[in-house]
């Protein structure tokens, strides 16, 4: 079986059960799996020198809407809370249809690749002019990411008090049909799977109470997740009292919607018993920081999940409200923002690097991911600390977080290099850009 050795690394940040980390480590890769970790590895395989870098497992993000990477900084947007927000820019994803949904996915993925990342998420929830999630799963098998991709929908247009205008809605039953073709198409439940689906109707205010019992029998029936966007900003929270008479969290356990093959994005606004109900559960939550402070939705109270033991992951969330898409400067945000929050020892590099990683593979259930150890994925991030960024640092693990890099020397996916030398080895990028650029502002007309 074909052999890689990761040699010599300066440090090896293996996230194992002892959170060990080995200087001047090897890593060997057989197939897509990690044969070995220590020093002095040998193979008849291919060598890739390490030295001068630090080694991770790959980031894992939960929580993206690859769609609306055509969609950044739009000017109507920059400075609107999330309902004013979504109003300016409905009508501008309106327009998209099955290239720009490719297009988009393959730029949100190949930054997403760049900051170490090896795992995403995406939550697709508009279908406009025939897209389907068939056009970003396309994008994420080109690219050699593991994906998994969420059926999203929503079902209650502008005519019947919703937010999105009626074009963007689909009728529940149509929405149904589509999650089980997507799912028996595509979702791959076995260990070491590159493709798993999830069902996930986009958030409490924009589809029924129905539809959100119906997706969670459903994703049981089949074996898959469940996501949504959940108590995200003060909006949500009154919007859920108001229509529900209750709050998000107790929505959520009412229609199944708790459990540890559910995630919630955002939850910014959980109360003390909304976090003890997640902990309970096992109910993930990913935290989305960048896109919590360009909404200005709030701090999301990940110490106190933590410490209550939510399965806590990291989400970059769609780049129409970050607008990047670099998931290891969102693990600096996450760690930053709960230091505005409770204090400079709030939470540590190594606490966040470990959300990012293992804390992603706990969330989406992917026990053979997150660490690097003998037996797991061989999804692995490589950081060169030899640079400018973090010339000067003295303890290069903290670099990552506090100084840089903040894009990956090489990345490996199931074993294969998906970056070489900081390119990206499977796609054309500069062809891409220029695609995406030229679609985003025939967009913009
Ligand atoms: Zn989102």
């Amino acid at each position: 079986m074909r052999e890689v050795l990761i040699r010599g690394a300066e440090v090896l940040v293996t996230m194992d059960g002892a959170r060990r980390e080995l200087r001047g480590a090897d890593l060997l890769i057989r197939g897509g799996e990690i044969a070995a970790v220590g020093q002095g590895l040998v193979t008849t395989g291919e060598v890739v020198s390490a030295a001068g870098c630090v080694v991770t497992p790959g980031l894992i993000n939960t929580h993206h809407h690859l769609y609306q990477t055509l969609t950044r900084a739009v000017p109507g947007g920059q400075d609107a809370l999330l309902f004013g927000w979504l109003k300016t820019l409905y009508p501008i994803w309106a327009q998209m249809g099955p290239e720009e949904i490719f297009t988009s996915a393959q730029i949100g993925l190949a930054e997403l690749a760049l900051s170490g990342c090896t795992l995403s998420s995406d939550h697709l929830y508009l279908y406009p002019n025939g897209a389907r999630l068939d056009d970003t799963i396309a994008a994420a098998a080109e690219l050699g990411l593991r994906f998994h991709p969420t059926r999203g929908a929503m079902s209650i247009g502008e005519s019947a008090g919703g937010l999105p205008p009626d074009s963007l809605v689909e009728r529940e039953e149509a929405i149904l049909t589509d999650c089980i073709r997507v799912i028996d198409a595509h979702h791959d439940p076995r260990p070491g799977s590159m493709l798993r689906v999830g069902v996930a109707p986009c958030s409490p205010f924009s589809v029924s109470r129905e539809l959100m019992r119906d997706a969670a029998v459903l994703a049981r029936d089949k074996g898959v997740m469940l996501h949504t966007h959940l108590a995200e900003n003060d909006e949500d929270i009154a919007y859920s009292l108001h229509q529900f008479g209750c709050r998000p969290g107790q929505y959520a356990e009412d229609l199944g919607w708790t459990g540890a093959d559910v995630w919630h994005a955002h939850c910014v606004k959980l109360s003390g018993s909304e976090i003890d109900l997640f902990a309970r559960s096992k109910t993930g939550v990913a935290h989305c920081p960048c896109s919590n402070c360009r909404l200005g939705s709030g701090i999301a109270p990940i110490r106190a999940m933590r410490d209550a033991g939510v399965n806590v992951a990291l989400g970059v969330d769609g780049s129409a409200s970050n607008d990047a898409g670099n998931l290891i400067a969102e693990a600096r945000q996450a760690m930053l923002l709960q230091r505005v929050q409770n204090g400079a020892d709030a939470m540590s590099v190594r606490e966040a690097l470990e959300i990012a990683t293992l804390g992603g593979a706990q969330v989406l259930g992917r026990p053979e991911l997150g660490s690097l150890e003998p037996g797991k994925r061989a999804d692995l991030a490589i950081w060169d600390v030899s640079g400018l960024e973090a010339a000067g640092a003295w303890d290069p693990v903290a670099a990552l977080l506090l100084s840089g890099p903040t894009r990956v020397k090489h990345l490996f996916v199931e074993g294969r290099q998906i970056v070489r030398d900081d390119q990206i080895t499977t796609l054309d990028l500069p062809r891409v850009v220029e695609r995406a650029n030229h679609l985003a502002r025939a967009l913009a007309r």
